[in-house]
């Protein structure tokens, strides 16, 4: 191990990708993952193509995942945390505890390094937060994390009751998000363009369903979003701008019946629905606050990795580096970039 060696926290698609860009340059790179597989959130997520492609880069995961166990210069540890570090900038000590085998037992690892990148991602917004919506009291009330893990292992959108195809359908917008009675003011950008892709998924896989979607406003994310709203809309799409205030359940149905203000007259009304789809927003990770003691470095006023002003990859220690939406909520593709910036970042730092 040498000082020119580099870990990363997180082996998500920012943290993969700051590896590759440092292991192509020839630095050899520690990837440090919690969990037992590489990947992050993104590779549980579902290809929302229909017939043509979505461009929301699910495929992009798998690929990373791959070409991080194939490159010679990364190691990864999975089942892996920091337990303790120290030193400074260029010269760093990680204590790693890895988990081994199924038997809890664990091994203690040293790594020497010059430079450490935090990638330890986002927590989806635990949606039991928001008991009016029902999520854990109704099996119909699902997040779109869920969605998306049914669609890719079944490829089958399924009303969790019974196994059967959902008619009426429902998503919920900005549920944890642009919220700050819950301290989550900010809007967590993904959840827009991810309920338009598996809204317009839903209608091609079941075309006689009907989907609408509650929202505040919608986001527009990347320089298609427009285009492909209006392709939301003429499928027969709904849209209602307003979010609903209550989800309802009944002893002998599998529908949910929802509450919420009509449009454009702003009155009461209740549809019934058989499928809630919540977009859950994005969370700090919940290990941030630990690892931000640990390395000393600093959080944003919602829990995220704080970044230097324009330079959103530093962090406020130097040596130490922030990549993709431990710093902030972002896409797969923003975090992929980020990820890369990061990657940058630490080559300049090292190579002086
Ligand atoms: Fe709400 Fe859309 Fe922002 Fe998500 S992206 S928080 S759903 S406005």
């Amino acid at each position: 191990m040498s000082l020119k060696d580099v870990a990363i926290i997180g082996g998500g698609v920012a943290g993969i990708s700051a590896s590759l860009v440092l292991a192509d340059i020839g630095f050899a790179v520690h990837i440090i993952e919690r969990d037992v597989q590489l990947g992050g959130h993104a590779v549980n997520f579902a290809c929302k193509a229909t017939d043509k492609c979505s461009k929301c880069l699910v495929c992009l995961a798998d690929e990373l995942v791959l070409k991080a166990f194939q490159h010679p210069k990364i190691k990864v540890l999975t089942g892996s945390e920091v337990t303790s570090f120290s030193g400074k900038s260029g010269n760093f000590e990680l204590q790693i505890s890895q988990a081994i085998g199924e038997e809890s037992l664990f091994k203690e690892l040293i790594l020497k390094v010059g430079a450490v990148v935090i990638a330890t991602g986002f927590m989806p917004f635990n949606a039991e937060e928001k008991k009016e919506y029902g999520y854990g009291k109704y099996k119909n009330v699902i997040t779109a994390l869920e969605l998306e893990k049914d669609l890719r292992l079944t490829g089958k959108v399924l009303r969790p009751t019974d196994g059967a195809i959902p008619k009426k359908i429902a998503f919920f917008q900005c549920v944890g998000s642009r919220d700050e009675s819950i301290g989550r003011g900010y809007c967590s950008k993904v959840c827009c363009p991810y309920a338009l892709r598996l809204s317009k998924l839903i209608k091609s896989e079941i075309p006689e369903s009907d989907v609408t979607i509650f929202y505040m406003d919608v986001q527009p994310a990347g320089k298609c979003f427009n285009k492909f709203r209006q392709e939301c809309e003429e499928l027969g799409i709904h849209f209602v701008r307003n979010l609903p205030s209550k989800v309802y359940g009944y002893v002998d149905s599998d529908f949910l019946r929802v509450k919420s203000l009509s449009g454009d007259k702003g009155e009461v009304v209740q549809n019934e629905f058989d499928l809630v789809v919540l977009s859950v927003g994005m969370s700090p990770q919940s290990d941030a606050r630990f690892l931000a003691d640990t390395f000393g470095v600093s959080l944003d006023r919602y829990g995220f990795f704080e970044g230097q002003g324009f330079r959103v990859n530093l962090s406020n220690v130097p040596g130490i580096f922030l990549a993709g939406a431990c710093q902030g909520p972002k896409d797969i593709e923003e975090s992929i970039v980020h990820g890369k910036a990061a990657a940058v970042e630490v080559a300049r730092m090292l190579r002086v």
